[in-house]
């Protein structure tokens, strides 16, 4: 491991290290001296971060072939980053979410915010998945494993490294079990209700925790409601509606494992008999039930980000605009309109006017009940704002 008393040394360029002593928790690369020395420092090594004029900061990660070469583990320059350290970061994320939640499922690490930056760990009882988009987390794996079954002592940890960002961190797509066995679908519960993911195949880590109160917001909404839930995946919006007394729920995916994994929800929460899956295209069946005239009270469109990078920025937006229109088209007067953006790259006041573009396309008129974003088990760190990636309106429209 790269934590020995011979820990490499980087250097930052003059006067660039005031936003790392505020407490930001990324240098880049134009801003460190990337001599042949730091060059040759090997990907996902722990560096002691300098001023220039020589003054520790702190350790990090650091990958010389990086835009966000160094990422900041502790402002100590020289504290061991070893299995014990790594447990301490876990203990304090885990009382957290101890305090925010009484059943053991959420994501228990959201990366800078619980001081590991880049790293993903969502909780599914005693089987954890565990995400590293960075080379220093991927080199600091072992180490995790070994502090996680020090603090949680888990049945199967999964490693769902098959995120994009890995690619720009010169890292390998794999997905394999670190540890014990996982057969078939993951059982958890959110909001009372329980659910099944497949950490091993599904989107993501397999279940998207961050939706948490936004689900509870509208199955606050969905009694005695014709519920149609677009981009279900395992149906927790669906499910969370048919179990807070919608009269009819409609979950809509291109994804058979994703329907099959709603449908045994719907059974196991004894609404099964309410709840539809249907296969089908998302825009067709808006389009298609549009056309046919049909309306429901509560719409649910929750797709996968439109916008993947910044060059996807103007055809992206329009989706959002154009999922705004078709999903407005078969809401109720009356009724009530989620749409959700998961785009990074998508800014609040952006997907709010394509939002807003879009229900006037439709030539309907409402208002904004809710502006949300992800549930608490994935915070944000105060100085990468930018991070906090989910957008969530519910509207009532005349
Ligand atoms: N709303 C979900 C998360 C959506 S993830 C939740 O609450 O957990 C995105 C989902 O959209 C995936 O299940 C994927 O299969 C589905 N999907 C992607 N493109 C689609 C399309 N064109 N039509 C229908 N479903 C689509």
């Amino acid at each position: 491991m790269s934590d020995t008393p011979s820990r490499p040394t980087i250097r930052l360029q003059p006067s660039r290290h005031k936003r790392v002593q505020h407490g930001h928790p990324w240098v880049y690369s134009n801003e460190i001296h990337m001599d042949n020395t730091a060059k040759a420092i090997p990907p996902g090594s722990i560096v002691r971060v300098l001023t220039h004029d020589g003054v520790p900061l702190g350790a990090a990660t650091f990958n010389p072939h990086t835009l966000i070469c160094t990422r900041m583990l502790t402002r100590d320059a020289d504290e061991a980053i070893d299995a014990a350290f790594l447990a301490g970061r876990l203990r304090r994320a885990l009382a957290l979410r101890e305090k925010l939640f009484d059943r053991p499922f959420y994501r228990l690490v959201h990366a800078e915010a619980d001081g590991l930056p880049a790293l993903i760990v969502d909780r599914f009882g005693d089987v954890v998945v565990m995400q590293a988009n960075s080379a220093g987390m991927e080199r600091l794996t072992p180490l995790l494993l070994e502090a996680l079954g020090e603090v949680l002592a888990p049945a199967a940890v999964v490693l769902r490294n098959d995120s994009p960002s890995r690619g720009l961190e010169g890292l390998a797509t794999e997905t394999r079990i670190a540890m014990g066995s996982v057969e078939g679908p993951v059982r958890l519960e959110e909001n009372g209700c329980t659910f099944f993911a497949d950490p091993g195949v599904g989107q993501k880590t397999g279940w998207f925790y961050d939706q948490r109160d936004n689900r509870a917001f509208i199955a606050a909404l969905a009694a005695g409601a014709r519920v149609i839930d677009f981009y279900s995946y395992n149906g927790g919006f669906a499910v969370q509606c048919a179990r807070a007394g919608a009269t009819s729920v409609v979950a809509v995916d291109r994804s058979e494992p994703a329907l099959e994994n709603g449908r045994a929800a719907a059974d196991v929460n004894g609404v099964g008999e309410i709840c539809e899956f249907r296969r089908a295209d998302a825009f067709e069946e808006m389009e298609r039930l549009a056309a046919a005239g049909e309306t429901f009270d509560v719409v649910i469109a929750d797709p996968p980000a439109f916008v993947k990078s910044k060059k996807d920025l103007q055809a992206g937006s329009r989706a959002y605009r154009k999922m705004a229109r078709l999903a407005a088209s078969i809401t109720a007067p009356g009724g009530f309109l989620l749409v959700a953006s998961c785009s990074h790259n998508v800014e609040v006041p952006v997907f709010a006017e394509q939002v807003a573009r879009g229900l006037d396309d439709a030539r309907r008129v409402g208002r904004i009940l809710r502006t949300g974003g992800a549930a608490p088990d994935h915070p944000v760190h105060p100085h990468l704002p930018e991070t906090a990636y989910l957008k969530v309106q519910v509207l009532q429209l005349d």
